[in-house]
């Protein structure tokens, strides 16, 4: 068969970050087409009436005739119909690839297990605080390919292991995986593919930053490549690190310059200090004044779903990690918050559960036996939950969300936190995390009432 290519783009899978590549490869005068599985795609009606289409099912002679594929972050490259392509030899790229070839301005590339929103947000709103004009995006927020509209000086953009695995060469102007924990194991196959996935994020960086605490986290790279470190410890001469008074104050420092007390940030717990220092580390790279870096910090509230406050009920706290969608993030939030209340008495009152993405849950076992009153168990991984962490707390089931922030009201007391950190993803009962998130304050509230 002869295989006409003729330039043709062809995105697979629509949604958001699909309608941005469809977009912007037609506003670049490529001849663009797009296949997705379902009928009626997210997004559909936001393309050009001109880019051919093809719903229902992944179109293999679409995608053969393509001289490009470009997948969507959601789409793993293992489908058949995109592996049949790949032996034709069609190219199959992410739309951060596509976004790396438009640009040559700087990118500030942040990956990792958790804290990649936190950090992305918070180093986007250094750069801009320093005057910095700065398009931030990629995984959170807009889609990379919308973010050129703004002609900005300088992208920050979070990135995702799947964007990861079909992007090469990104060149960026300072990387960083923030940590490694286990997720996505169910793309991936093992930590081995998710690490390699997440280290391609490095391929021709000019700087590097990574975390002290994590070495999973620390690349190959070519020893003339300038590398600057973070870690919740005692920092060497030029590092991020902290220091600790007799008093119990922590500062954030580098070197033996103490630059800010944790206590002058509004967010709270350990795991975030090491994110603030990353982002420090990051600013540095491309050049942020301290001063004004550490102004950002002392103003800089958190984001909503990570480990946020909502409201205290009869003496019991109650927290929103939502954002909790693995056991890496699950584990900074119960061992913060419960390290925090257990001087006083304290227990957390813990509802887990969801999609458990092939994660081993035997990881929570010591911080559940410490922390832990309670763990209600949701969704369609509770018994494998249950079977891995028996023995460790009183375990409970509810058959809602809104059954278990009961249960957790009636079997804790005052100084308790009741915390809703699934470490599971949300979409068996929920559209996705922040639905569960705000289905979980809505019910909160309504205890509050009572
Ligand atoms: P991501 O974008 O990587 O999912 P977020 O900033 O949205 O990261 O945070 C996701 C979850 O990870 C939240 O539950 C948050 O409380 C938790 N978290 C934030 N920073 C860290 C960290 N440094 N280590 C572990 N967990 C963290």
């Amino acid at each position: 068969m002869l295989i006409q290519r003729g330039g043709l783009k062809v995105v697979a899978g629509l949604g958001i970050s699909g309608v941005a590549a469809v977009n912007f490869l037609h506003d670049q005068g490529y001849r663009v087409a797009v296949t997705d599985s379902r009928a009626t795609p997210p997004g559909y009606d936001q393309i050009p009436a001109e880019v051919q289409t093809s719903f229902g099912q992944f179109d293999q002679e679409l995608l053969l005739s393509a001289e490009e594929i470009i997948i969507s972050p959601g789409l793993d490259p293992k489908l058949p119909e995109i592996q049949t392509a790949m032996a034709q030899g069609i190219p199959v790229v992410s739309e951060i690839q596509i976004l790396r070839r438009a640009t040559d301005k700087p990118i500030v590339a942040i990956t990792g297990s958790n804290a990649k929103s936190t950090v992305t947000t918070l180093i986007g709103l250094m750069a801009a605080d320093a005057g910095k004009k700065v398009a931030v995006g990629g995984n959170l927020g807009r889609p990379a390919l919308d973010l050129t509209k703004d002609d900005p000086e300088l992208y920050i953009l979070e990135l995702s292991s799947f964007q990861l695995e079909t992007t090469s060469n990104l060149n960026a102007e300072v990387a960083v995986v923030l940590n490694m924990s286990e997720d996505h194991l169910d793309r991936h196959g093992d930590m081995l593919g998710y690490h390699t996935a997440k280290h391609r994020i490095f391929q021709g960086v000019k700087q590097v930053v990574y975390n002290r605490d994590d070495a999973l986290t620390r690349p190959l790279v070519p020893d003339t490549t300038p590398m600057q470190s973070f870690g919740l410890n005692a920092p060497d001469i030029n590092q991020f690190g902290i220091l600790k008074e007799t008093d119990g104050t922590i500062w954030l420092a580098r070197g033996r310059e103490r630059l800010l007390k944790s206590s002058d940030m509004y967010i709270q717990g350990t795991h975030n200090i090491a994110n603030a220092l990353a982002c420090l580390a990051l600013g540095e790279a491309i050049g942020l004044p301290m001063d004004s870096m550490l102004n950002t910090l002392k103003s800089f509230k958190g984001l909503e779903h990570r480990c946020e406050f909502v409201k205290e009920v009869a003496g019991v706290r109650y927290y929103n990690d939502s954002k909790g969608t693995n056991i890496g993030a699950t584990l900074a939030a119960l061992e913060g918050l419960g390290a925090a209340i257990q001087p006083h008495g304290g227990q957390v009152a813990i509802i887990l559960g969801g999609q458990g993405k092939g994660q081993d849950f035997k990881a929570l076992r010591q911080a559940l036996s410490q922390y832990a009153k309670l763990a209600v168990l949701i969704g369609e991984d509770a018994a494998l939950i249950e079977a891995a962490v028996q023995g460790t707390t009183t375990l409970l089931h509810a058959d809602s969300l809104q059954q278990a922030v009961q249960l957790c009201q009636q079997h804790t007391q005052p100084q308790d936190v009741v915390l809703l950190s699934p470490a599971c993803a949300s979409f068996d009962m929920f559209s996705g995390y922040p639905e569960r998130g705000r289905q979980f304050v809505t019910y909160v509230n309504e205890l509050g009432q009572e």
